[in-house]
């Protein structure tokens, strides 16, 4: 009797999802909850954890823990597929202390979070061998942390743990050989469905900016869905064309037609694997009884009828210039990165784009004068800062000539800096920063 008395008082301590106590296990406290591995890196420092409770580091883990278990439920009414653990196994999450943690460790130098393996640790690796964990697990970091877990996501409609829970979902229950633009679009769009803001407003913006991109590059964003695109704005199309789609047709239409589509080898002019044009007519014929062209047409009507407003003019050159990339390329060189970081995290705090602290952001760190260098942080975190440069390049820039350029350039400067000449290494990584890092036609080196 007084056994169990003890026990129903432990469980009332513990929150509500918690199915036992964290354990140290590697690098990792692993928290175990009703649909979640949580792992958290072991060496968190306190004032990373819920600072005012009593047990600062379980109160952390609660948070998550909840906000984790919410967001899934969530997607589950949206996509309306439920998740069985039974099934598939719990879902690790690994939670790194920071955004800077999370990109060196995981060498993942453009994410905010991110969907891959199981990590190969022993621990990690016999606990899948049981079946309790899904083969894919979320990589994340506490940095900007509007609720439990936090992440960035430039110009875009939503958070990033719904994003990448999304992903799991999608890549579990439906899987098969997808573009990329509709696999990402499909986590913009229903991580944008499952959060608090209006999802008018939502999409109203990145609608915005696609009009604006089409006006100045007139690019054929129907064929993005081909995957064999520029991977610039595939995040944003992808996410207003499911919008566009569902609020047209329905999610389950859409969901019948990202089922159907399959990866198919391709002719060599397009590109060699993908998602041809006519796979897609026939689809789009198939279930909606209507051709390709014809929802090119719909769409890009639904695009030329939204209007611009200054906040989303703002925006756009606010994505098109990449200042995100930027910031966190040039933070180590700069005296004030304190103060940087501060408003910075202003920026992005909310989760959501705010084009008046934007423009500030713009303005600061557009202004050289702001730059200095301190040797000692450049020779530790140059390889990093080059490594994102290059990430930036292989992923966004579409031209092979620039990309080579940039190369060259990177090599020169890695020289310079191996030299200890760091004034000339600052005027020159301050120039190839904001000469390249831009979404905007690639400058002819
Ligand atoms: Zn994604």
């Amino acid at each position: 009797m007084r056994r169990l008395l003890v026990l129903a008082l432990g469980v009332l301590l513990w929150s509500a999802v918690a199915l036992a106590n964290p354990i140290v296990e590697g690098d990792w406290v692993r928290y175990e909850t009703e649909r979640f591995f949580i792992y958290l890196w072991k060496d968190t420092p306190p004032e990373r954890l819920a600072l005012g409770s009593p047990d600062p580091l379980q109160a952390k883990l609660d948070e998550i823990a909840l906000s984790l278990e919410t967001d899934l439920r969530n997607i589950e009414q949206v996509l309306q597929l439920p998740y069985s653990v039974q099934q598939y196994g719990k879902i690790a999450v690994f939670v790194y202390a920071s955004l800077e943690d999370y990109q060196q460790k995981t060498r993942c130098y453009l994410c905010a979070a991110h969907v891959s393996a199981l990590p190969n640790t022993p621990e990690v690796q016999a606990l899948a061998l049981t079946g309790r964990l899904n083969r894919y697990a979320i990589y994340a970091h506490l940095d900007n942390t509007p609720r439990g877990l936090g992440g960035l996501s430039i110009g875009l409609p939503q958070e990033t743990i719904p994003h990448e829970l999304t992903h799991i979902l999608d890549l579990t229950l439906i899987g098969g050989s997808k573009p990329v633009t509709l696999r990402e679009g499909l986590a913009v769009y229903v991580s944008s469905k499952s959060d608090a803001v209006p999802d008018d407003e939502q999409f109203g913006v990145t609608d915005q900016h696609l009009k604006l991109f089409v006006e100045a590059e007139n690019p054929d964003l129907i064929s993005y869905l081909t995957g064999c695109s520029s991977r610039r704005f595939i995040y944003n199309f992808g996410g207003s064309f499911i919008n566009f789609f569902a609020t047209r047709w329905g999610i389950e239409r859409f969901l019948e037609f990202y089922q159907l589509l399959q990866g198919e080898r391709l002719p060599l002019s397009l590109c060699s694997y993908g998602f041809s044009f006519e796979q897609l007519d026939r689809l789009f014929q198939q279930i909606l009884y209507i051709s390709l062209d014809e929802v090119r047409r719909e769409y890009l009507g639904h695009l030329n009828a939204t209007e611009i407003t200054e906040d989303g003019q703002r925006s756009f050159d606010f994505v098109m210039d990449q200042i995100f990339n930027r910031v966190i390329a040039l933070k180590h060189l700069l005296i004030e990165g304190n103060e940087l970081e501060r408003i910075t995290r202003e920026v992005w705090n909310t989760g959501r784009f705010n084009a008046e602290k934007a423009a500030y952001v713009t303005k600061y760190i557009s202004d050289p004068r702001n730059y200095t260098v301190d040797a000692e942080r450049v020779a530790r975190t140059v390889q990093d800062s080059f490594q994102r440069v290059r990430s930036f390049a292989s992923t966004y820039i579409d031209d092979p000539a620039t990309r080579s350029h940039i190369e060259l350039k990177l090599r020169e400067l890695e020289q310079v800096a191996q030299q200890g000449r760091y004034e000339e290494f600052k005027d020159g990584f301050v120039d190839l920063i904001f000469q390249y890092m831009t979404w905007r036609r690639s400058p002819q080196p």
